[in-house]
């Protein structure tokens, strides 16, 4: 079975872990602030903050963001229920804004109008997480125009889309128009530390807080612990109800490896799609949009005369083992116990029905493509 992503590790990631496990602090030691830093380097953050996943990225987010119980954070239905799930953790509601059905990212003006009427009904969010699907950015600078005057925190789940740039040219996560910007180091995102992820920020205060909620909300910061402790090393406190979330060091060891390798894999990834853009160009499908700044996580096609489970079954049993982006969130059991009903994000709905991903990452051979390309054609046919 060709499968849809997958991870590329090369020797120097071997041996960067390796020298780890033999002469390094496993955990708390110099790799993961060599990871942030190189992480900062790499988008032009002013801060990282590594942790262990980018679901828990994305729950420190919404804590420092200050998320709680009687607020309200919007995402995207086309998503990772995580994108959702973060602002549960902290006790608030969960609103969704239907998808663009061209880019697949959050609808501009679909927001526009949910803001109007949420501002009418004094419900105003609180932070907005958008989601840079497929690796492809939304049009930060459009979104940040609109959200601002509301004093609404942007979020990026840029879980897809590091080594991808915005519409101007920004890096993802260079954090010219948001708060904070969530990373995935998952085995099948951009590059991989096996599990782990990374909130990005400009913002001081913010990073410290980051920090601190990634280790359960303890600081040994001598500015916040009061002159009757400065003679007492030993000492920390914990102010805030926090959580251990933290990377370790081998994980960082690999990560830090895996980016040096980052822009190569995106390039891998953008040639890729475009042997698949043109190959498809006759079938009876919308491609994605041939984004040349995006980080090409997933490579997907909507079908516009096929049953999506038929094709997808016929694939699977001729070994391309394609799959499904995204299961609507608000689809899920968890979120219609909530009260969302199925018709509530068309786009997002109708999308969902269709679409179909291939197989897409930096490792997938000319000739295995082919093969992909020639099942697919086969099956259409
Ligand atoms: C992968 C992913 C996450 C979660 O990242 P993990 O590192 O697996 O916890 C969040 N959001 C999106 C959009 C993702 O694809």
């Amino acid at each position: 079975m060709i499968p849809y992503g997958k991870h590329t590790i090369f020797p120097d990631d071997v041996s960067a872990v390796t020298e780890v496990l033999e002469q390094g602090f496993l955990t708390q030691g110099q790799q993961v602030p060599a990871f942030e830093k190189a992480l900062c380097d790499y988008t032009g953050a002013g801060y990282a903050v590594a942790c262990n996943s980018g679901t828990s990225g994305l729950h420190i987010a919404c804590l420092a963001a200050g998320v709680k119980a009687g607020d309200v954070v919007w995402t995207v239905p086309n998503s990772f229920a995580a994108s959702a799930n973060c602002a549960r953790y902290c006790g608030a509601e969960v609103d969704f804004v239907d998808i663009d059905p061209h880019t697949r990212n959050i609808c501009t003006s679909a927001l526009v109008d949910k803001l109007h009427l949420a501002a009418a009904a004094n419900k105003v969010p609180k932070a907005i997480i958008v989601v840079h699907f497929a690796g492809s950015s939304c049009d930060m600078a459009a979104i940040s125009a609109i959200t601002e005057p509301f004093g609404i925190l942007l979020i990026e789940d840029a879980a897809h889309a590091l080594g991808a740039k915005d519409p101007q040219m920004h890096k993802v996560g260079a954090g010219k128009y948001s708060a904070m910007t969530v990373l995935s180091f998952h085995p099948v995102k951009s590059i991989t530390s096996a599990e782990g992820g990374a909130v990005l920020t400009n913002d001081e205060d913010l990073a410290a807080m980051l920090r601190c909620y990634a280790s359960h909300g303890i600081t040994r910061d001598p500015a916040m612990l009061g002159d009757e402790h400065q003679d007492e090393p030993w000492f920390y406190a914990q102010f805030e109800l926090g959580f251990n979330y933290r990377l370790s060091d081998v994980h960082a060891a690999l990560g830090r490896s895996q980016l040096k390798h980052l822009d190569d894999f995106v390039a891998q990834r953008l040639a890729l799609a475009k042997v698949y853009h043109d190959a498809l160009s006759e079938l009876p499908l919308i491609r994605p949009v041939l984004d040349e700044n995006s980080a090409w996580h997933l490579y997907m096609i909507e079908l516009t005369q096929h049953d999506r489970k038929q094709v997808f079954n016929a694939l699977r049993q001729r070994g391309i083992g394609v799959n499904v982006h995204y299961i609507p969130i608000h689809l899920h059991p968890y979120y219609q116990q909530l009260g969302f009903k199925a018709g509530q994000y068309p786009h997002a709905e109708h999308y969902y029905r269709r679409a179909l991903t291939l197989p897409l990452f930096p490792a997938l051979t000319a000739d295995n493509q082919m093969e992909v390309i020639k099942q697919l054609s086969e099956v259409l046919s």
